[in-house]
């Protein structure tokens, strides 16, 4: 969903069936409370995706980055209401597939996070394949 509530992408195919919608994109401010004061110039998605959209030169500030989604991740929820980052039930092979609804801008950071031991501090590679709509 857009910030002004407008629906941009369907997922129309989940082989996984797990993924996070609360953790949000890692952040200098947020590596920096999660694991320690130092770790404020480690990679960062959110500031990744900040840097994406001004090197794109159309405009777009950080109002223009939505809640992004944590495909793959498994955050649960625990019965007091704090998220547990726990190791990932994906595996090879699984996809997510999305179904633009409008024209938009996907940034995807395959996020390296140095400081959490899910999957063993070992993030593997992902693949992206897109299709135009009109020829299928
Ligand atoms: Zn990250």
């Amino acid at each position: 969903m857009s910030s002004a509530g407008n629906v941009m992408m369907t997922i129309v195919a989940d082989t996984c069936g797990r993924h996070d919608t609360l953790g949000g994109a890692c952040a200098a401010e947020s590596n920096m409370v999660r694991y320690a004061l130092e770790k404020r110039y480690m990679h960062a998605c959110r500031q990744s995706f900040l840097k994406a959209i001004v090197e794109w030169e159309h405009g777009m500030d950080k109002r223009d980055i939505t809640s992004n989604i944590n495909f793959f991740m498994n955050v649960p929820v625990t019965p007091e209401g704090e998220l547990n980052f726990e190791d990932g039930v994906s595996a090879p092979g699984k996809y997510v597939e999305l179904r633009a609804e409008m024209d938009v801008l996907a940034l995807i950071s395959n996020c390296p996070q140095l400081n959490n031991p899910c999957n063993a501090y070992n993030p593997t590679p992902i693949e992206v394949l897109i299709w135009d709509g009109q020829d299928n």
